[in-house]
């Protein structure tokens, strides 16, 4: 059979079965965007001919990996809020309530870049203006399963002291959950189904129970996920008891919200009954380790989720507060925090830190059909990593294989040389093919400096730990 493409004389990992599903010496072929066989050389090489082969010799062949869970939009301020308590008040909101949506949209297509050049090939973006933002996702060829962050507090919410009860406005929450569903019907399954839309419910704490109840029955009419931060953080527990007099979880239980429906993101403050309730719900789950280790200095219940039959993905969260949107350092902070947490060394393999950045996190997404491991008919995103950097020295494969723990715990990312989205090369020896990085990056960082002018005022009034250790030469 003619094909397009053949990968071959790479290591492969499938991620197919209950491990990495290893491959010595094996090929890959594709046509259009689908894969067509994987296996041995042999039994590719027997089976097809191709247009083009590319020579993966001392190269590892694998799935692109997927961030569940990625805010591209507030990329642009990366690194203004860390090492502070309030980090969203104090930290990010004086710089964000002078962001204007054109410049989040230029501060995104960095983002971007930045997960593409560490082996992301699936972004799921969640974020205030992704009718504007999914275009970046349209030009650079990446595949995407986007949601409109849908609440119904103020724009300036920020400004109240902390502590107080959010202000809701329906207004407010028609107009965002409207976007969302403008999103679904302009843009779920365009680019031959590399974009696709789910719903994007903010947290049980930003909208009253009225419109969380709307999201819930537009999912079943959409038969959608909804995307939700849930038992994010002590603000929103708070919230939840001023408001209910009730913990998040209870509350979305016993509203009907914890189904396979749900993609609860974080759970960082839910108890471990909390967290297997969750689990047995069928809810799917995200850690986003790197994100609530750097803002809250903590290590959410996720193997306890996991040990509960519940399946997780892992995802990066927002530049200002994980500071990288990289996935070699999610699994990496994933394994080692969970050891330290759990005080042994056995848990948290590298398979199932791997696991969580590919298949795991497709079944999550509800897009395992698609993609998450290498296999005929699934989509073809995958990456080509190169074994012959120091981060992967040595490789062993006899008597016992080292490919996978180096990739989780020794390589950055910077060892990902192609990357192959929906059957197309985006990136090659490194470099992006359908967008000009510079340009890119010279563009964004011009837009980053005119908002810090705007935002002076505002980050000198907000007193926080970053201004006072500037003040004070530190940084
Ligand atoms: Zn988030």
């Amino acid at each position: 059979m003619k094909v397009d493409l053949i990968i071959q004389n790479g290591h492969i990992l499938t991620m197919e079965g209950k491990g990495v599903g290893f491959i010595e010496n094996g090929a890959v072929a594709i046509k259009g965007n689908t894969i067509q066989g994987v296996g041995t050389i042999d039994e590719i090489k027997r089976a097809y001919q191709a247009e083009r082969v590319i020579d993966a010799t001392n190269k590892l062949v694998m799935p692109g990996l997927i961030d569940a869970h990625i805010h591209t939009g507030i990329a642009i301020f990366r690194g203004v809020a860390q090492d502070m308590s309030n980090w969203m008040q104090k930290g990010l909101w004086p710089f964000q309530k002078h962001l204007r949506a054109e410049e989040s949209v230029i501060g995104s297509m960095v983002n971007i870049m930045e997960g593409i050049k560490a082996g992301t090939t699936t972004f799921c973006d969640y974020d205030g203006r992704m009718d504007l933002i999914v275009e970046n996702y349209r030009k650079i060829g990446a595949r995407a399963r986007v949601a409109e962050l849908v609440n119904e507090i103020p724009d300036n919410v920020g400004d109240l002291p902390v502590g107080e009860l959010y202000p809701f406005d329906s207004s407010i929450g028609n107009t965002k959950l409207k976007r969302n569903l403008d999103l679904y019907e302009n843009h779920h399954e365009s680019e031959d189904g590399r974009i696709s839309v789910i719903l994007g419910p903010h947290g049980p704490d930003m909208m009253s129970l009225e419109l969380l109840n709307e999201i819930k029955a537009q999912g079943d009419k959409l038969n959608t996920k909804l995307h939700m931060h849930v038992a994010q953080g002590d603000r929103e527990i708070d919230q939840m008891a001023k408001r209910y007099g009730k913990r998040s979880i209870d509350f979305l239980d016993e509203h009907g919200f914890l189904n396979e429906r749900l993609i609860a993101v974080h759970l960082t403050e839910a108890t471990n009954e909390e967290t297997a309730l969750v689990a047995k719900r069928g809810a799917g789950m995200i850690y986003c380790a790197g994100s609530i280790g750097i803002i809250d200095g903590l290590v959410p219940p996720v193997y306890h989720f996991i040990q509960s039959g519940g399946t997780a993905g892992l995802g990066s969260d927002q530049a200002p507060g994980n500071n990288c949107n990289n996935m070699f350092n999610e699994m990496k902070f994933a394994a080692i925090l969970n050891k330290v947490k759990l005080a042994d060394p056995r848990v948290f393999n590298a398979t199932m830190a791997l696991r969580m950045a590919t298949i795991e996190a497709a079944k999550v997404m509800g897009i395992d059909h698609e993609v998450g491991s290498l296999k005929k008919g699934k989509k073809a995103d995958i990456i080509i990593v190169n074994l012959q950097d120091p981060s992967f020295f040595p490789i062993y494969t006899k008597p016992i294989r080292n490919i996978v723990p180096n990739l989780v715990y020794s390589a950055r990312g910077h060892e990902v040389e192609t990357s192959i989205i929906d059957g197309k090369v985006i990136m090659e020896n490194r470099n992006i093919l359908t967008i000009d990085e510079i340009s890119t990056i010279e563009n964004a960082q011009k837009v980053a400096e005119e908002i810090a002018v705007r935002s002076e005022k505002d980050i000198l009034e907000a007193k926080s730990d970053i201004l006072d250790m500037v003040t004070e030469g530190l940084l």
